[in-house]
């Protein structure tokens, strides 16, 4: 595979670009292989990935229904922070910050990593005493997290509305520096070309029908659209369909998947400089290099498997948009999406070994795993690779809601994007 550098790029330009290839191997199913991963999202690929680079196992196998990258990772709002109050999550989120801030370099593909700041807004008591809880769990944590008056944070987004007689004014905001955004299509396609130069098959429009056990309980292999495909192990890490694929080995998930949207605007000039985010009001916003205005709205309020969500929620988001940014009052949207995410009772994901030996599922991410993907493909490799967890992964096993160790992010943050 061509490497891409300066003057590979300088020399493409001179021959009309006919010179990169496929960017990644679209092969033929094997009959069997070492591992299978069910989902081509972020997370399967980047485990695909990290099980070559760090464990030596290259006879893995990608399956997707779909296309790569056609689930949650390539209908996010790309929002990239590590704020999360328990220490459990602190450690893996903050584990894939820093593999974000090295990650283009590592997989030779430009996942356009952009830390312009998260800034988290309050308004009222509830919220401030909440953020400046945080903000000190996360600085015992070593996690940059910091608190900033209306006025700074005005100085930090200038769109901000900071007026007092608004129906949510805002009394603050807690801001961390190191927070960003990312181009998710680039993800799932640099980790797809980064996992395939290292021999791991990537195969998509492939569906998983089934998962095939063995008469003393273990995983055989995968059922699929195109034939059974053998496998010593098979990780799930399909998202929204993770407990449909699951039930096909039997094990019923602690999870229900819901329609989550997003929306952008007309592209306009750079006018916002960070990201914003309001638990509060619900709503979230950032501006893509394209120029659009990023917005991404709450889950539906009822379980579904729709990819699209109702829209009477895409209204209210929009109310709190224009009353937080009335300079946005005018702007027409240009299109809308959803997405359907996994979400569990304590809204903290599961990357876990399951009662079924040869089975591993990572999922439970709901509404804020896309920050999350290198850290999460990082450690679910380590748990598949050894058969057992990553001493990061340990506490997000799928016991825990038999022992009630939960790590609750639900009632820490009310919302997790
Ligand atoms: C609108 C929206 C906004 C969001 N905003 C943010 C944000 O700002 N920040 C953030 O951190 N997170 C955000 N998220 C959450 C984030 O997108 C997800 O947590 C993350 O992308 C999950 O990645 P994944 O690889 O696990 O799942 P996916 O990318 O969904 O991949 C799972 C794959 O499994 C495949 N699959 C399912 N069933 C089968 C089968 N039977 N056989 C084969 N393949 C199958 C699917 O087709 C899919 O491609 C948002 C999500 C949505 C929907």
């Amino acid at each position: 595979m061509r490497r891409f550098s300066a003057f590979a790029v300088a020399r493409e330009a001179f021959r009309n670009h006919s010179g990169w290839g496929e960017q990644w191997a679209s092969p033929e199913p094997r009959r069997h292989y070492d591992v299978v991963i069910v989902g081509a999202g972020g997370h399967g690929l980047a485990t695909a990935y990290y099980l070559a680079k760090e464990h030596g196992i290259t006879d893995v196998a990608v399956i997707e229904k779909g296309w790569l990258g056609g689930g949650n990772t390539g209908r996010n709002t790309t929002i990239i922070r590590s704020n999360y109050l328990y220490d459990e999550s602190a450690a893996i989120y903050d584990h894939a910050v820093k593999l974000w801030e090295g990650l283009s370099e590592d997989l030779n593909y430009n996942v356009m990593f952009s830390p312009r700041g998260c800034m988290m807004l309050s308004h009222n008591v509830h919220d401030q005493q909440v953020f400046k809880r945080h903000i000190h769990a996360n600085r015992l944590n070593g996690i940059d997290n910091e608190w900033l008056t209306p006025a700074e944070a005005k100085a930090f987004c200038p769109p901000l509305n900071i007026a007092a007689n608004v129906r949510y004014p805002i009394n603050g905001a807690a801001l961390q520096r190191r927070g960003g955004t990312a181009r998710h299509d680039a993800v799932a396609w640099g980790y797809a070309r980064a996992a395939s130069a290292r021999g791991v098959h990537v195969i998509q429009n492939c569906a998983v029908t089934g998962i095939r056990r063995g008469a003393d309980g273990a995983v055989q292999g995968v059922e699929t659209s195109r034939g059974f495909i053998g496998a010593k192990k098979v990780g799930v890490v399909a998202a929204g369909s993770t407990s449909v694929v699951m039930e096909m080995a039997g094990v019923r998930m602690p999870l229900e998947s819901y329609p989550l949207q997003a929306l952008v605007s007309e592209p306009v000039k750079p006018v916002f400089p960070c990201i914003v985010m309001s638990n509060t009001v619900h709503a979230y916003i950032s501006q893509s290099d394209k120029g659009e205005l990023v917005i991404g709205a709450g889950t539906d309020q009822y379980p579904s498997y729709s990819q699209a969500g109702s829209l009477h929620i895409l209204n209210h988001t929009l109310d709190a948009i224009c009353e937080m940014f009335p300079m946005f009052r005018r702007m027409r949207m240009l299109r809308s999406w959803g997405g359907i995410v996994d979400v569990t009772p304590d809204r903290s994901p599961i990357l876990s070994k399951t009662p079924v030996k040869g089975l591993y599922v990572n999922c439970g991410w709901g509404t804020g795993g896309f920050k999350a993907t290198p850290g999460s493909g990082n450690v679910f490799a380590h748990t598949i690779a050894r058969d057992e967890p990553h001493r990061i992964n340990a506490a997000f096993s799928l016991d825990r809601f038999v022992s009630g160790r939960f790590i609750d992010e639900a009632a820490a943050a009310a919302v997790a994007h």
